[in-house]
């Protein structure tokens, strides 16, 4: 029996003149995602889109699991191709239907006659459905208001579909139809999951990580490739930066205060950033900044390392506790990589005591010591590129 993926848009329908473009990157993205399991057809019509598998031994379940983390579709469903004759639909619907209707009770059905050509009108073809249904599932019931289970009988265009409830999609807009920016992840739970929050208002993801080697190993940052790796399931490929960041901190340690190292710090990485996104395209940096969670992030220390970024600054966690960003983190299934206990560059030259509330102008003075143009040119200089793909092992080159 031949099977396609029905998916209704989910904000998409609300965006007007854009819809078109809206659509044509939600095909663009389930393309790109299911082009590995081999080819498939795409057709768009009347605000659905049919996606087919052109071959046999097609993967279905994992094209479904793609599917659930593809941003852009609220909910889908996977429907029997019939010909548009109700006999053909008479005779698959019991079989295609068989594992649903032996795990509910209570069923309806609903027929779209989208094609009005079609010789019997929707109430009739409920009724023959149902039937069919009944006779075939002794132990189930008709329930026309709180049916188990809705079985839609749609005729279209080029076919009849029958199809068991809809699955809910990941929601969202298509990646990349707000753009580009860049997200700076650590290897901590919260910038996996502020980078998939930014990805799922759609967002293309670029990511940039400071190493400190020898103070920070390869296994430090094998695990934020292996966040990214998650993270990208969703939003695509994602382009790594990893900045050489070991000689900035060894000059902050020798020639700034204690209590600003934090500090001092966290404005180097956003200046280095700025400009390395700025220089790919991006439009904005991400970070997973939450208010008072750490020293470095309440208002003053916000405010002072924005005061040095190029780029508007996005923090999708400001406003959330770590108990709602563990919750998203375990969705995506970052936690337990982002638990595992290797060092972080943030983590090497913590100040005993933090200054949490730097006033204008302190910080300033806190850098002077600095040489601080040669030092950002060289980090920019020695940054090594990489692209981490959702569906290979390992790594592309540039
Ligand atoms: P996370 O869980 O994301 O590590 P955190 O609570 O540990 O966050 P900080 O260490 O203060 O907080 O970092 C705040 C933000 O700064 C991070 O969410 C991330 O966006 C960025 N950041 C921290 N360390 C690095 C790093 N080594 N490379 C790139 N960005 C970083
Ligand atoms: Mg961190």
């Amino acid at each position: 029996m031949k099977e396609i993926i029905l998916i209704k848009d989910g904000e998409i329908a609300l965006k007007g003149l854009n819809r078109c473009n809206f659509e044509s990157a939600l095909a663009g993205s389930i393309r790109r995602r299911l082009k590995p399991l081999g080819e498939v057809e795409i057709r768009k019509a009347q605000s659905t889109l049919y996606i087919e598998p052109k071959q046999e031994d097609y993967d279905f379940e994992e094209a479904l699991n793609r599917m659930k983390k593809i941003f852009g579709i609220a909910a889908f469903s996977r429907a029997c191709v019939c010909e548009k004759d109700i006999t053909d639909i008479l005779a698959k619907a019991p079989v295609y239907l068989k594992e649903t209707m032996e795990s509910i009770r209570t069923f309806k059905v609903e027929a779209k006659r989208a094609d009005k050509r079609f010789p019997l009108k929707s109430p009739e073809i409920c009724a023959q459905v149902g039937e069919a249904l009944l006779n075939a599932f002794p132990h189930l019931s008709v329930d026309v208001h709180h049916p188990d289970e809705i079985i839609t009988v749609e005729v279209r265009d080029y076919a009849a579909y029958i199809r068991g409830g809809q699955i809910r999609g990941a929601g969202g807009l298509p990646v990349g139809t707000s753009g580009h920016a860049a997200v700076l992840i650590s290897g901590g739970i919260d910038s996996p999951v502020a980078a998939w929050t930014m990805a799922k208002r759609g967002l293309m993801l670029d990511a940039i990580h400071f190493a400190s080697p020898p103070y920070t190993g390869p296994r430090a940052e094998q695990k934020v490739r292996d966040l990214l790796g998650k993270v990208s399931q969703y939003s695509g490929v994602i382009r790594l930066a990893v900045v050489p960041f070991t000689e900035i901190q060894e000059q902050i340690g020798e020639h700034c205060p204690e209590e600003y190292f934090t500090l001092v710090m966290r404005r180097m990485m956003m200046r280095i950033s700025s400009r390395i996104a700025a220089q790919h395209g991006c439009l904005a940096l991400i970070t997973g900044e939450s208010l008072g969670q750490v020293a470095s992030q309440t208002l003053p220390a916000i405010a002072a390392t924005d005061a040095v970024s190029t780029l508007p600054v996005l923090r999708p966690l400001i406003g959330n506790d770590k108990e709602e960003i563990v919750a998203i983190s375990r969705k995506i299934d970052t936690f337990d990589i982002s638990i595992l206990p290797y060092e972080d560059c943030c983590t090497v030259f913590t100040p005993r005591h933090p200054h949490t509330r730097p006033k204008p102008g302190q910080c300033e003075a806190a850098e002077e010591g600095l040489d601080m143009e040669p030092l950002i040119e060289r980090a920019i200089a020695g940054t090594v590129y990489s692209y981490i793909d959702p569906f290979v092992k390992g790594e592309t080159d540039p």
